[in-house]
Order: structure tokens, then C-alpha cells, then sequence
């Protein structure tokens, strides 16, 4: 059997829709199929690849670590110099207040983290989070998250979740002295990319101050760089109480963390068993692999090249059968008439060497999230082959 067949024989399936595009290699923006077949990533595997694939930098700190120790113990019990590099490296790039990381292994993971040590903190029960939004796949995330469709078959979920609508001020009068947290994306991803204003997000942290809620913000896809900031909540001049990343986050390797005040986190310790355990969390390699990452966001000055190169791809993405673009940097919805239009676009465009898709919860818009290297030529030539797959 050749690498498809085996794919479609045993591998699980969880859409109807898988991509099946086979890559036997990828660097920089570009992915080499079989025969040498070179696709442009638009999607950096849904966010991931923000300083692209196979960074030169990332794979040196990644061998460095081979050559010293893979596993040691469960997190939290050994001093692993990339974990404490990288944990330091991370608060300077936020306010001082958020002075605490918590590593863990995926995005899924760290809003599990989040949520509990919020419940833990506050010694409340309830938590609000937003309708359509995307937080997971684990029963706790998923319990978050803002889609019956997908939370349907799973039911009963944590209890005392309740959902309002991102960006709707007058829901934010649910938000009580029994919440516990607010979990929110700071740009919500699978909904479509939708950004809610600067005087949403200071309103909501008044209201979570004002009732000593925990604001949770998810940046696990917007964080690391993607919006144009560091931190997407950058944008609005607001601070989380908790913040979660992952993604982007590790350059390519599994690593996610929620970070919080030590004061806030100190809550896990106070437990006479312990608050809260991973075995992988913080992986020593991509522990090093992020620590890199951040160093080549920061030296390569990406961050200043984000909106630049977004206003590209909006000046070159102009058709009648394109009805908008939704964004903040380089976090991207194009959106069409529905799915069937969109769909064949998308095929075509694979086709012709250039990937992007959908949205969980958006089909009608296409992804677009380049790695953040991406150069205006090659912005150029993917926005002329996109619009040749549009026809
Ligand atoms: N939150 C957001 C905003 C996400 O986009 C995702 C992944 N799409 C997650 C959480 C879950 O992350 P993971 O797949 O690493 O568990």
C-alpha cells in the first residue's frame, strides 16, 4: 500500500474533507510533495509555523538539546535550563504582573490548566465563555467552547459553563460574583476571524475587576506574533489576569503554557495533594525549540512586518466573487458565498502549489495565515494563484 492508501486504512479520520496532500519535506514558506511537488503554505499548519518551517535557528537550539537530555521527570520537579530560559523569556515579553508559566504540551492543555486554576483561585464554579468559541478538543475545552454542533454528542459537559455573544456589551452584565473566569479568544479564529473593538475588550476587564472575575484570554492562535503584536491583546490595551499560548509557540514543536500572576498560581499549591501534574509539559526540546522562536520573532523584527504584508494581500485579493476580508494581521478570512463556491477554490488552488482552507466554524471564508517570513514576492505570486483557482 502506498502512503494514501495506509492514510485512509489507518489513520483516523475525524472530517470528510481531510486535505490528503502528501509532503515529504517543508522549509521556509514552502512544502515539497512526492516528485518534488512545491506548494506555498498559506495556513502554517492552522497557525503553527509563524517564523516558518524548519527554522535554521529553531533546529539548532532543537540539536543542541538532543545532544544533552530528552525526558527527565514529570514537570515542575527538575531545574531544566530550557524551561527556565524559556519561562523567563516569556514574561519580558508580557506585563510584569504576568510573572508565572505554567508549560504544558498543547493549547487544549492549557485552557484545561486555566480553568482550573481560575476555579481554584477564585473558589467559584461558573465560567463564561463566548458563542462560537473554538478553546479545544479535551471535555473541559470543549465544555468552553462555543459550538453545540460539535459539543452535542458529548453532553453532560462541565457544568456552570454559560456562553455570551464576543463582542456584545450588554451581555457582560452575565459575568457575576459567582464567575469564576471569562475565557475568551482575543481574536476568535475558527468563528472566522472576528475582532471585537478596543472598548469591548477595556469594558469586559472592567467588568471582570469590578466582580473579581479572572480574565482569560486564548491567544493560542493569535499570540506569537500573528496579529502584528507579540500578544494580540497588545492591540487593545487591556491585560489578562490569565493568558494562554501554544501554537506558534514552540516553531513547529508540541509545547503550549498559561501564564498568570505567582500569586494566582500559587493557588495549585495550595493542595495537600498536588494542584495540578503533566508528565511532558514543557518538553526540554520544545522548551529550546520556543525559546529560539522567540529569538527569531524578536531578531528578524517580524512583528513590523506583519501589517505591511496583510495590506498586500488585501490590495491583491480583488474579485467580484470575493465579498471581504476580514483581519488583524496576518490572521486572515476571505470570505465568499458559501461553502460550494469556496470549496473547489480551495482544490484548485492546491492544485496550482498554493494551500489554505476553511474555518471550523466559518465555511464560507478562506484561511489565510502565512508564516510571518513570507516575502512580498511570494505574497504576489500566491494572490495571482489564488485568483487564477477563482478563474
Ligand atoms: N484555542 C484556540 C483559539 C485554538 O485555535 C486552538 C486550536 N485550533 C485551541 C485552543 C486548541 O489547541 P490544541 O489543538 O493545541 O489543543
Amino acid at each position: 500500500m502506498n502512503n494514501r492508501q495506509l492514510f485512509l486504512s489507518h489513520l483516523a479520520q475525524t472530517t470528510d474533507f481531510p486535505l490528503m496532500i502528501e509532503i515529504e519535506k517543508a522549509e521556509g514558506v514552502f512544502m515539497f510533495g512526492p516528485e518534488g511537488k512545491k506548494y506555498l503554505d498559506l495556513i502554517s499548519g492552522i497557525g503553527v509555523s509563524n517564523v516558518g518551517h524548519r527554522h535554521p535557528k529553531v533546529l539548532e537550539a532543537i540539536q543542541e538539546q538532543l545532544d544533552k537530555y530528552l525526558h527527565l521527570m514529570v514537570y515542575g520537579e527538575y531545574v531544566q535550563s530550557p524551561q527556565v530560559k524559556l519561562a523567563k523569556a516569556l514574561c519580558d515579553t508580557l506585563p510584569s504582573h504576568l510573572d508565572n508559566v505554567y508549560l504544558v504540551n498543547s493549547g487544549s492543555e492549557a485552557v484545561e490548566g486555566a480553568l482550573k486554576l481560575a476555579k481554584r483561585f477564585t473558589n467559584r464554579r461558573e465560567i463564561i465563555s463566548c458563542i462560537n468559541a473554538y478553546h479545544g478538543s479535551s471535555h473541559g475545552s470543549l465544555s468552553v467552547g462555543g459550538n453545540e454542533i460539535f459539543k452535542r454528542a458529548y453532553r453532560p459537559l462541565l457544568p456552570g459553563v454559560n456562553h455570551i455573544v464576543y463582542g456584545a456589551y450588554s451581555h457582560l452584565e452575565q459575568i457575576t460574583e459567582n464567575t469564576a473566569a471569562v475565557i475568551i479568544e482575543t481574536i476568535q479564529g475558527e468563528a472566522g476571524i472576528k475582532v471585537a473593538c478596543k472598548e469591548y475588550f477595556q469594558a469586559l476587564r472592567k467588568r471582570c475587576d469590578a466582580t473579581g472575575t479572572l480574565l482569560i484570554l486564548d491567544e493560542i492562535q493569535a499570540g506569537f506574533g500573528r496579529t502584528g503584536k507579540f500578544w494580540a491583546f497588545e492591540h487593545f490595551d487591556i491585560v489578562p489576569d490569565i493568558l494562554v499560548c501554544a501554537k506558534g509557540m514552540g516553531g513547529g514543536m508540541p509545547i503550549g503554557a498559561f501564564i498568570a500572576n505567582k500569586t494566582v498560581m500559587g493557588a495549585f499549591k495550595n493542595n495537600p495533594l498536588l494542584g495540578h501534574i503533566t508528565t511532558f509539559g514543557g518538553h526540554p526540546v520544545s522548551a529550546a525549540a520556543s525559546l529560539a522562536t522567540i529569538q527569531v520573532i524578536q531578531e528578524e523584527k517580524l512583528l513590523e512586518q506583519v501589517e505591511a504584508k496583510a495590506d498586500l494581500f488585501k490590495k491583491l485579493l480583488v474579485h467580484p466573487m470575493i465579498k471581504g476580508i476580514r483581519n488583524k494581521g496576518l490572521m486572515m478570512a476571505v470570505e465568499f458565498e458559501s461553502f460550494e463556491v469556496l470549496k473547489p477554490i480551495i482544490d484548485r488552488a492546491i492544485e496550482k502549489g498554493v494551500i489554505t482552507d476553511w474555518f471550523l466554524f466559518c465555511d464560507d471564508s478562506m484561511r489565510i495565515a502565512p508564516p510571518l517570513i513570507i516575502s512580498e514576492v511570494e505574497i504576489e505570486q500566491a494572490c495571482g494563484l489564488i485568483l487564477e483557482a477563482i478563474g
